[in-house]
């Protein structure tokens, strides 16, 4: 097959962690005979200092036309101004809106070689698979109005959680059909003991899993949730919830793993197109230090493979290739303080399992 996948490497280590992820994706797509075309393109800070925005009508019309793409990081100290007007981060939710990629999937998993590296006691992560589904594009992020006026002495700020019942329904009927290739277990999490939008989101996902009873479905405040991804992460399936709740719930999840440099995630929408980005941010911190972790990125790859282009068995390889150099004992320089690897050296370990798998 041929596909075309626009790559917008973004900020920070952004380009060093898609690097990567093109390599694997080359080198999988070699393997098992498919063609695939890279086309980059500027996004986010460094395309605000050469374009003056932070993504070009151009680079918009390049990811509509595309069969999928790929995204590194954006933003950083440069463009972190308070008082900026033109911001990275206005870029890519102009990109969840524009696409329409209404669901956000990060798979949280703790690596058998790497339980020791998550700050929870070994008996609390040795389960843990989770595939939260977080809705994207509406919400409290997205929800009008939103502003700040003066009432009287006092500055204030409001901000609205708006969810209508198509929204809450296509994420919900993909949280269920997800699950059902799964262990067939839906927790929807949300705050309806105090809000509005809350009780109406409980009452669709309740509708919608009448049309899958062979999955289970839980309800869990977010407050309660929170700690439970701390106490019992193991016994969740699928995670499904609202915009700014799946936000903060998956940074914490993601802590479970040991490093924020290991986890991949996909945004999609209705059809294929979507996408794939490692859930970190542009680390300016070790950017150009050839430290970064390629592996999220790797497994955005990996998701890409399965969800834009069907190709579920050369996902499989890359996610096995992954699995095998964690098992051999591949490190970089977050996961362990001696004998680390460096981006490039974990990249080249990762294409020769690829090729081995
Ligand atoms: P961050 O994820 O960039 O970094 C947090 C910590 O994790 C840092 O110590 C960093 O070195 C480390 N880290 C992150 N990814 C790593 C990797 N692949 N390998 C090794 N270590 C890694 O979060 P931050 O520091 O809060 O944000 C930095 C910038 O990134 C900010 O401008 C923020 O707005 C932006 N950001 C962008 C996105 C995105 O593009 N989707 C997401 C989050 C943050």
């Amino acid at each position: 097959m041929q596909a075309k996948i626009i790559v917008l490497p973004g900020d920070g280590i952004g380009p060093e962690v898609t690097a990567a992820a093109m390599e694997v994706l080359q080198t999988a797509a070699e393997k098992f005979n498919h063609k695939l075309t890279f086309e980059e393109h500027l996004f986010g800070g460094c395309a605000i200092d050469s374009q003056g925005v932070p993504l070009s009508e151009n680079t918009l019309a390049a990811c509509k036309a595309a069969d999928a793409i790929l995204l590194g990081a954006v933003g950083g100290p440069k463009w972190d101004s308070p008082s900026a007007s033109v911001r990275p981060e206005q870029g890519l939710l102009r990109l969840r809106k524009e696409l329409d990629l209404f669901a956000n999937l990060r798979p949280v998993k703790v690596f058998p070689a790497l339980i020791d590296s998550s700050p929870l006691r070994r008996e609390r992560v040795e389960n843990v698979d989770i595939l939260f589904l977080r809705e994207l594009t509406s919400g409290i992020y997205f929800g009008q109005p939103r502003e700040r006026k003066n009432i009287g002495s006092q500055e204030t700020a409001l901000d609205t959680m708006f969810y209508s019942e198509d929204e809450v329904r296509r994420i919900a009927h993909l949280a269920f059909e997800t699950s059902q290739k799964r262990r067939k277990s839906v927790t929807s999490v949300d705050k309806a003991n105090v809000l509005e939008s809350s009780r109406l989101w409980r009452k669709v996902v309740i509708e919608v899993s009448g049309s899958y009873p062979d999955v289970t479905l839980h309800h869990q405040l977010v407050d309660s949730m929170a700690m439970r991804i701390i106490q019992g992460a193991g016994d969740f399936d699928v995670v499904v919830t609202s915009n700014m709740f799946g936000d903060i719930l998956t940074d914490e999840a993601s802590v479970l793993s040991g490093s924020l440099g290991l986890l991949p995630s996909a945004s999609l929408r209705s059809g294929s197109l979507g996408l794939y980005e490692p859930i970190h941010g542009s680390a300016p911190d070790i950017a150009g230090k050839g430290l970064a972790n390629p592996i999220g990125s790797v497994l955005s790859a990996a998701m890409l493979f399965r969800y834009s282009l069907n190709l579920d068995e050369e996902a499989r390889c890359i996610e096995t290739a992954v699995q095998n150099a964690l098992d051999q004992g591949a490190r970089t320089a977050d996961l362990a303080d001696s004998n680390t690897l460096t981006t490039t050296e974990m990249t080249g370990i990762l294409c020769k399992l690829v090729l081995d798998a």
